[in-house]
């Protein structure tokens, strides 16, 4: 297995629009973070963990021209404004992308970008996006991925786990029937947004409290904190992680 954190940023990224680092110190590059988004790969096969608006740059700056599906978390702007990219993509790499996500994903998809599967759209590339829903695993090219729902305030993200890997962002809880899915993993990638930031709680994302938690809980041999916002600056944190525990920057590989 092969993986690339795409991007390791919150929904508004770091610096936000107008060049608001926050605590994030500006000179340095990990702190530099577009929109959350995650490769995946496996045997030349490469599946896509959400394309968020930054997408097209996300997959040029690290030389990944081609893509064989991908999956929705959900169906938050930041994780899924890059759709019409990944038409161009597809028509670009002469193949088709297979798109996978929960059926209420596929909704809140559909909310914002009906004219997408509307019978008159015909954008290069348009008809190589195959749209698939899953409710709790799918297949492809032979390889299995499970699917859980996490909270995520008002709605759900959902979790992929593959092997001993899960990738789980934007969530605020972890009710107790999906722990099993934590236990006996090699690799956690999971989201932070808030960082030190206790007070933020309620605003539907984890902090590195509940970070520290899970991984005392469940042991994961190798910790990533993703999905960080502008409250959390690379090198004074990473200091403060425990053994194990590892900040994502954008361009990180596993
Ligand atoms: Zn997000
Ligand atoms: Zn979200």
């Amino acid at each position: 297995m092969k993986a690339i954190v795409l991007g390791s940023g919150s929904a508004y990224a770091t610096p936000q629009a107008g060049g608001y680092w926050g605590a994030a110190a500006a000179g340095n590059p990990k702190n530099r973070r577009t929109r959350a988004s995650f490769l995946y790969s496996d045997g030349g096969f490469n599946l896509l963990i959400d394309a968020g608006p930054d997408i097209a740059w996300q997959l040029t700056d690290n030389a990944v021209a081609r893509v064989d599906a991908v999956f929705f978390t959900h169906a938050h702007a930041d994780h899924i404004n890059g759709i019409p990219d990944l038409q161009r993509l597809a028509f670009n790499q002469k193949a088709p992308i297979s798109v996978f996500c929960a059926p209420e994903t596929l909704d809140g998809i559909r909310n914002s970008f009906g004219f997408m599967f509307s019978s008159r759209h015909n954008e290069r590339g348009s008809d190589l996006l195959r749209w698939h829903t899953a409710e709790k695993s799918f297949e492809i090219c032979g390889r299995k991925f499970e699917i859980f729902p996490l909270p995520h305030k008002h709605m759900n993200s959902y979790a992929l786990k593959t092997g001993s890997f899960l990738y789980a962002t934007d969530f605020d809880a972890l009710p107790e029937d999906k722990a099993p899915f934590f236990e006996k993993l090699d690799c956690l990638v999971m989201e932070t947004n808030n960082g030190f930031n206790f007070d933020a709680k309620g605003n539907g994302h984890n902090d590195f409290r509940d970070a520290f938690r899970i991984k005392e809980r469940f042991g994961p041999k190798r910790m990533i904190l993703t999905h960080l916002g502008i409250d959390i600056d690379y090198e004074t944190d990473m200091r403060k992680m425990p053994d194990g525990i590892e900040l994502a920057y954008d361009g990180m590989n596993l």
